[in-house]
């Protein structure tokens, strides 16, 4: 196995348990490794760091695997490390739907997993992961014996390890329109063309936090994607919902959901741009006693983070301006390039603007499905928030 040696001068990021290795962390080399052979990691001085992956074409050089010398990364390895989230995911309650592998904080760096029932969904963002996926398949049979398993490795990242987007079934094909139960409703997921993975897990205690503000409530939810948090709202008893997103196929599918749970009369849903509406309904002087808005990563870049701070201010502004005095404003954000602080400070801001005074609810981040491991500060990403405007 081929030896790669860190730098003298690097920071103790690594060493402190992170398994990214830039290219610009390394030194000296031992030994031929193809992209995507297991390699071991050494530290200037010669002590054992861990093993991973390696792909040169990606500036993340390196992505640890494991910091045991004794470990042998092989099928078993994986079958593994799935089992261990599992039964993490058992012991913490997300059982039926759940995420089973969040990348880094299980331990498997670029490797995403959604359970849907007894269907699975697949990412493998990184070359040196993707080459495991057999293995990972392999076991997902052996622990689950799932009805399906479906790749969504139509993500652009992919391209930065010099991959492919694709997707596909990697079980017999199976129908990829499946119906989950979360919090007692029932949603559509479409695991072949929805977004992402088909469904945003991460937010499932979070549509959980709105019960009691939205009783007997007129409700507007902005970015609704399928109608998750709208449908919750009228679960919870709120007298009438609007749903906005600007795909078509989420609204069609919001739709589809609101007569699935027997909510067509309380829930609607419109396609279109939601910056638009937001505006043209405050200037109309329209006014809802809850106002939810989970947009979009507004980037994906860390040039373009004031772009995305300017987005999340001017939605924000608009949704309180929106909210009846005593209302409630219901607002997260999805993107780790905008720290919490960040975003707590952007809501503040558009509260001066709105000249109005927030009284904080809730304050809370993904389902715990999603660790945060404390080392990989990436691994925190969602920002909710609930606020009384007053
Ligand atoms: N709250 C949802 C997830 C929302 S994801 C859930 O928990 O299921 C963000 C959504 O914003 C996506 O569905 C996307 O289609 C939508 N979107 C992006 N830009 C938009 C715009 N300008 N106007 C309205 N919706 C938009």
């Amino acid at each position: 196995m081929s030896k790669f040696f860190l730098r003298k001068k690097v920071g103790d990021r690594v060493i402190n348990g992170h398994p990214w290795i830039f290219g610009n962390e390394l030194g000296d080399s031992e030994g031929e490794a193809a992209p995507g052979d297991i390699v071991e990691v050494y530290s200037s001085n010669g002590s054992f760091i861990g093993k991973g992956y390696v792909n040169p074409a990606s500036q993340i050089r390196i992505r640890l695997l494991t910091r045991e010398k004794n470990d042998v990364v092989n099928a078993q390895f994986f079958h593994d490390r799935i089992l261990q989230a599992w039964e993490y995911r058992k012991q913490i309650g997300y059982v039926e739907n759940c995420r089973l592998i969040f990348g880094e904080a299980d331990q498997l760096p670029a490797l995403i997993i959604d359970k849907f029932n007894d269907y699975f969904v697949i990412q493998t963002l990184a070359l040196g992961m993707d080459l495991w996926k057999d293995s990972i398949v392999a076991a997902l049979n052996k622990i689950f014996s799932p009805k399906g398993i479906y790749e969504r490795n139509d993500v652009p990242v992919r391209e930065l390890e010099g991959m492919q987007q694709q997707k596909g079934f990697l079980s017999a094909p199976f129908d990829t329109k499946i119906i989950i139960n979360e919090n007692g409703l029932k949603f559509h997921v479409d695991i072949e063309n929805g977004q992402k993975t088909g469904y945003f897990l991460d937010q499932q205690d979070n549509r959980r936090a709105i019960q009691h503000i939205v009783k007997g409530a007129e409700v507007l939810e902005a970015f609704c994607y399928t109608g998750t948090f709208s449908l919750h709202a009228a679960h919870y008893g709120a007298k009438k919902v609007l749903g906005l997103d600007i795909s078509e196929t989420a609204v069609a599918a919001a739709r589809e959901n609101a007569i699935l749970n027997g909510y067509q009369d309380i829930c609607s849903f419109e396609a279109v741009n939601a910056f638009d509406v937001l505006k043209k309904s405050v200037t109309e002087g329209k006014r809802y006693d809850v106002v939810m808005l989970d947009p979009p990563a507004f980037t994906k870049s860390r040039e373009n983070i004031e772009k995305a701070i300017t987005g999340y201010k001017e939605i924000n502004l608009r949704g309180m301006k929106l909210t009846k005095p005593g209302g409630f404003l219901v607002t997260a954000s999805c993107t780790n390039l905008v720290s919490p602080a960040a975003f707590l400070h952007t809501i503040q801001e558009a509260a001066k603007d709105a000249r109005r005074k927030i009284r904080q609810v809730t304050w809370q981040t993904q389902a715990s499905d999603h660790p945060i491991l404390w080392n990989v500060p990436t691994t925190q990403y969602l920002k909710f928030l609930i606020v009384q405007v007053l």
